[in-house]
């Protein structure tokens, strides 16, 4: 998992439309979120998922795999979905708001499911909230304290280990993270396997050759440094 920046103020036109805006009041109206198709198709907008897709370098938010679009009754392991960070099941008024809308693989999308602990005072809707309907993630973080990390908002970096491709960490707020989407399942962690020994492997042929490993260490910050590469907090 590694932070990426999302342009607030950037909304897509489709989140702010008269129809998302009719959907957003009956929600609002109805204390509820209408688990109904015409509700969905209102965030899976072209212009949503083109910019979800293009701040997160085509990668899910949660285990950074590459992932694709899918049509819904076709979604798979590499498929991509959008996820709402506070589940729009309990956070109805959040179902169209840009900060709480990220890009995520069906997999790490369906661990996660509605699961959202939180170590403070819940947050409920309040007249007024429409104001800012689209950047209230940062209060609402402070108030809520969430044990889920938001990619936006935190780097989590330093907090994480990879012990032969196996993701840990001691932080309490970052496991509660990796076991919610399942970050440490076997698919990635071969993955990350791959990457360490392809590493391993390139510097014991270097030492046997006798030469200098510099430019193995200088190709692998590029790779860090490349937005597009899968795995960038292993890489880093
Ligand atoms: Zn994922």
């Amino acid at each position: 998992m590694i932070k990426v920046s999302k342009n607030l103020e950037d909304i897509p036109n489709s989140l702010i439309d008269r129809k998302t805006e009719t959907r957003r009041n009956t929600c609002i109206r109805d204390n509820k979120y209408h688990q109904k198709k015409d509700f969905h198709q209102r965030y899976k907008q072209r212009d949503i998922k083109e910019s979800l897709q293009s701040i997160y370098n085509k990668k899910c938010a949660f285990c950074e795999q590459k992932i694709t679009e899918c049509t819904d009754n076709n979604l798979g392991e590499y498929s991509s979905t959008i996820e709402h960070y506070r589940p729009k099941s309990k956070y109805y008024w959040l179902a169209y708001s840009w900060d709480n809308l990220l890009w995520c693989c069906h997999r790490c999308n369906q661990n996660k499911s509605n699961n959202f602990e939180i170590l403070a005072n819940e947050v409920s809707y309040e007249e007024g909230f429409k104001d800012n309907i689209h950047s209230y993630t940062q209060k609402y973080q402070e108030l809520e304290e969430p044990k889920m990390i938001h990619p936006e908002i935190e780097s989590i970096l330093e907090k994480l280990s990879f012990d032969n491709g196996i993701i840990a960490s001691k932080d309490e707020r970052v496991k509660y993270t990796i076991n919610n989407c399942e970050l440490d399942r076997d698919s990635l962690n071969e993955k990350r396997q791959t990457i360490i020994d392809d590493f391993r492997e390139s510097i014991i042929d270097k030492k046997l050759k006798n030469e200098s490993i510099k430019l193995l260490l200088k190709t692998l910050l590029n790779e860090f440094k490349n937005k597009n590469n899968e795995f960038l907090a292993l890489r880093y």
